[in-house]
């Protein structure tokens, strides 16, 4: 339809934040709006943004600076800004004065009033709504785009966890777990419109529903998911290693749709720096937690975060964080340099590392990793895996992409009307970044 209105989103950051992303997405579609990529011809363009980094925030200040050009284009174009950037404390005022373009702006904790924001700015007003504290009913917010073969659901909202370094806690607010009924059902209904795979997400999973009372935790709300009829799998993320227990991981080792993949960001392998970052564990304790992991699922996949160049890291420091790494044998990790947030307390430390020592360190972090990565794709070849498959490849469509359990990407020749279903593939290479496999025969 020609006078259909368009809606085009970016996002930045987590998980949670395209979650976020894919909420007032809806909203916006149930407002009327069909989802485009096409900037030029947008009505309507959200950006949902990240606050974690600096990199990512001046990232999307140059794409807000961009969009002033299309709205001098078109002036009937509504611009919105959400998410943890608009939500840091002060941060308001100053984003205002530096896009004055901008028609909404929204925090985190506001994300279901999003339709009368819209509705406000379609009748020409500029409008700003940044609540301190979370007043929403979790489940009010729609649902997740439907008919998608994967789909991100939220279990819980805000973190208590004050790692030194983080602004998370500041802007999405303390713990909250949504009742697990609500949880079951949301992916019951994502199952009936065709999705085969959820990521359950939460800024520490391994807290859910510690105010529950009768008790219920995250390894119940896996226990029951796993029962779900048609769903193929079930991922979660991210899972703070203090809050890793034993029956959360007997549960994934039992588990028939449970992936066995742990994303456990490590953060650094010094006990000077775990402390310094607020982590409230040591390497020891992080170090039992993988053997619990290797000892009841051998062929988990680990993967981390790291930063390097924390305030006060020394060489020493830095090289157990190598050491562990070495140790550990992700299959993948996420490193990068500290940044200041303001606001946080590893902002205010003394002794920040230079940047130049920063760069240096993350240079050897990455390289050290790229070694155990390709070694641990190298130690596929020639096993078959269960592949959830995706459809045509994006960059070559005449072979399949799919993902195994432990979230490697495989690129392999096969008709494209397995699409949704799992197939057993051989790894017969691997590359850089992805595997090559060989479908087995059925
Ligand atoms: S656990 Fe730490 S790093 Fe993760 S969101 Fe909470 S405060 Fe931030």
């Amino acid at each position: 339809m020609e006078n259909e209105k368009k809606v085009v989103t970016l996002t930045y950051g987590c998980q949670m934040s395209e979650r976020d992303a894919e909420t007032i997405a809806e909203i916006a579609s149930q407002a009327g709006y069909s989802r485009s990529e096409d900037l030029a011809t947008a009505d309507l363009v959200i950006i949902n943004t990240c606050c974690v980094r600096e990199s990512a925030e001046n990232r999307i200040l140059g794409k807000i600076g961009e969009l002033k050009k299309l709205k001098e284009k078109n002036p009937n174009l509504k611009i919105a800004i959400s998410g943890c950037m608009v939500q840091q404390p002060g941060a308001l005022e100053r984003l205002q004065k530096r896009a004055p373009h901008v028609d909404i702006w929204a925090g985190t904790h506001n994300l279901h009033n999003f339709p009368s924001l819209l509705s406000r700015a379609e009748q020409g007003k500029k409008v700003a709504e940044v609540w301190q504290e979370p007043k929403l009913t979790l489940e009010s917010t729609p649902l997740a785009e439907q008919g998608k073969l994967q789909a991100n659901v939220n279990i819980m909202y805000g973190c208590d966890n004050f790692c030194s370094y983080c602004i998370v806690p500041h802007v999405r607010g303390r713990e909250r777990s949504r009742k697990p009924e609500e949880i079951i059902q949301e992916i019951e209904n994502l199952v009936a419109s065709g999705c085969r795979e959820v990521t359950l997400l939460g800024q520490n999973v391994n807290s859910y529903g510690k105010e529950f009372s009768p008790a219920y935790d995250f390894a119940d709300l896996l226990r029951a998911a796993d029962q779900i009829p048609h769903l193929l799998r079930i991922r979660f993320i991210t899972s703070h290693p203090k809050d890793l227990s034993d029956k959360l991981i007997e549960t994934v080792a039992k588990g028939e749709k449970l992936c066995e993949h742990f994303h456990l960001p490590i953060q650094s392998g010094s006990n000077l720096i775990l402390q310094r970052m607020n982590r409230k564990y040591t390497r020891e304790y992080y170090l039992s937690r993988v053997q619990k992991i290797r000892e009841l699922i051998p062929n988990a996949s680990l993967t981390t975060d790291i930063i390097v160049g924390f305030p006060g890291e020394t060489e020493e420091d830095f090289e157990q964080t190598l050491t562990i790494m070495k140790l550990i044998h992700y299959s993948q990790a996420f490193t990068f340099m500290f940044s200041k947030r303001s606001g946080t307390l590893a902002a205010t430390m003394e002794d920040q590392i230079a940047l130049d020592v920063k760069k240096r360190r993350l240079q050897r972090l990455m390289s050290v990793q790229n070694q155990e990565s390709q070694d641990w794709r190298q130690r596929m070849v020639g096993k078959t895996y269960e592949v959830l498959v995706e459809g045509p490849s994006k960059t070559n469509p005449t072979r399949l992409t799919g993902r195994t359990r432990g979230n490697e990407l495989v690129v392999f020749k096969g008709n494209s009307n397995l699409a949704g279903s799992l197939a057993d593939v051989t790894i017969i290479e691997a590359g850089t970044w992805t595997l090559v496999g060989e479908l087995e025969e059925s």
